[in-house]
């Protein structure tokens, strides 16, 4: 089942959680001048046009991205990734949002390495075409969590994996634990940052028990709720967990979750998180 299109989401608060991390961890990453690969298992379209009617219908960047994004008060954390967002849109226009695999790309170096699998019969030619010149990159039709296994450990030894399933199929909540301990085997040293979405809490805490019951330590969640939890439909909150974080990562995002917080959801409700799973 193939049914989900991320150009219905591009921007919202979840990818401004989600591309803020990643742009932190890529960021940290570079602090060292050897190479390193950033495997991205569902990486999407790349590049998602706001002003598209999927876009237009939900609306959700107006409460995400177009918050924020020319603002010149930003904490100094949201930096790489604005920037990111910025460069897409030199006009000062709101008109592309770059997805996971575009964020990357404007944030690697020459010598680091993308690989990008996205498996939808319409996002994954767009996704290609969007890299087809870029030399760093191996862009494929295939599972996201086979490139766990296949694809680590990197020859450089140093890499960001992000896992950022749909969750369309409930099964996705136990691939991933399965994902991650697969590739956790083969590359133990790797960052990991996984999405979730809450849209009923048990799920999630099931899910981080079995994380928890895998042995892995090191383990951070980070959180953005724009309501109190819900057993009605919706998601109510998203969040990354990541393996191995950088060290800096937990006090960035303690320090920039409450400012994004305020402007994302100006009536105050939800809240913010950032915790160890699992310490050292
Ligand atoms: N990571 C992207 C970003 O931040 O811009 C968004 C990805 S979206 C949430 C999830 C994507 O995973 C969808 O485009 C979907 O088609 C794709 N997908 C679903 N199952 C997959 C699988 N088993 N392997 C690879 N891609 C998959």
């Amino acid at each position: 089942m193939l049914s989900y299109r991320h150009s219905f989401h591009a921007g919202n608060h979840a990818d401004v959680l989600k591309h803020t991390v990643q742009s932190l961890i890529i960021s940290a990453l570079k602090e060292k001048d050897k190479p390193f690969l950033y495997l991205d298992t569902h990486a999407g379209a790349g590049r998602y046009l706001l002003n598209s009617e999927q876009a237009e219908r939900t609306g959700e960047y107006m409460e995400g991205i177009a918050r924020i994004w020319q603002q010149s008060n930003t904490p100094v954390e949201l930096a790489p990734y604005l920037q990111a967002v910025r460069d897409l849109n030199p006009s000062g226009q709101l008109k592309y949002y770059p997805g996971s695999p575009l964020i990357a790309r404007h944030l690697l170096r020459e010598h680091d390495q993308l690989q990008l699998t996205e498996l939808h019969p319409s996002d994954y030619p767009l996704l290609r075409s969007e890299f087809q010149k870029d030399l760093r990159a191996v862009v494929s039709r295939s599972d996201g969590y086979q490139q766990l296994k296949a694809k680590l450990p990197p020859q450089s030894r140093r890499g960001l994996v992000l896992i950022d399933p749909p969750y369309e199929i409930k099964s996705d909540y136990q691939a991933v634990v399965q994902g991650i301990a697969e590739g956790y085997k083969r590359f133990s040293t790797g960052v990991y940052a996984l999405w979730y979405p809450v849209v009923l809490r048990q799920q999630i805490k099931r899910m981080i028990a079995e994380l928890k019951d895998t042995g892995i330590r090191r383990i951070l969640q980070i959180e953005l709720a724009v309501k109190p939890d819900s057993d009605q439909r919706g998601m109510t909150a998203s969040g990354m967990i990541v393996i191995n974080p950088p060290w800096k990562l937990e006090q960035q995002m303690k320090s920039v979750l409450p400012w994004l917080h305020q402007q994302l959801v100006p009536q105050g409700i939800g809240h913010t998180l950032v915790e160890w799973i699992v310490p050292e």
